[in-house]
């Protein structure tokens, strides 16, 4: 099973999004915009785990201790990849960066092997996305806005050719 740990959003926020970032098609010669009902904010990629495995993840989210939190919404940003860029939106909370570096350590002395790369909270809007010549990043419209977490999830991700689709499997509230 390919596994991650992440929070979801809730409604106006996702709604939001998708409506800015449908305006961004117009900045674009080339994109994908990401279905929002896919929208996330990836904690912990787990990549592929042998089901008898997901106990001990369920019980590494479970000794986590975090109370529920706000988070903002940030700038754009671009990943820059061959044959076009990942286009997300940062996401802003000292709390989120708190809960993931604890859910790293959880899941690394549960004997998971995580990606070393520092933590860069976002959510993404879009991918092989070709800005149009001369478009700056910071010249495309946000707002910002501020949501609570009060939970994070188990998501079993199934690759296709359509792209991801994504399944709740586990949810811990925060206390
Ligand atoms: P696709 O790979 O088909 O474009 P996806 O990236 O949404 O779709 P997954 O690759 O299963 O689906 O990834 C699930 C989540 O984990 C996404 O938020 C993705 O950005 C993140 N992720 C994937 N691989 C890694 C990785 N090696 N390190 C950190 N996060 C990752
Ligand atoms: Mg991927």
């Amino acid at each position: 099973m390919r596994l991650f740990v992440a929070v979801q959003l809730p409604s106006e926020v996702t709604k939001s999004l998708w409506a800015a970032a449908r305006e961004l098609e117009g900045h674009w010669t080339g994109g994908r915009l990401m279905a929002p009902e896919s929208y996330h904010i990836t904690l912990s990629f787990l990549g592929e785990q042998p089901e008898p495995r997901l106990e001990a993840i369920a019980a590494a989210m479970d000794r986590c201790h975090c109370p529920p939190f706000q988070a903002t919404l940030g700038e754009l940003g671009l990943f820059a990849q061959r044959g076009g860029g990942v286009l997300w939106r940062a996401v802003l909370s000292p709390e989120l960066c708190r809960l993931q570096a604890q859910l790293a350590q959880q899941l690394e002395q549960a004997g998971f092997a995580l990606e070393k790369r520092p933590f860069q909270p976002h959510i993404t809007l879009a991918r092989r996305v070709i800005l149009n010549p001369g478009t700056a990043m910071a010249s495309l419209p946000v707002s910002a806005q501020s949501f609570g977490v009060e939970e994070m999830v188990l998501m079993r991700s199934r690759l296709s050719q359509q792209g991801a689709s994504y399944q709740e499997l586990y949810r811990r509230k925060f206390d």
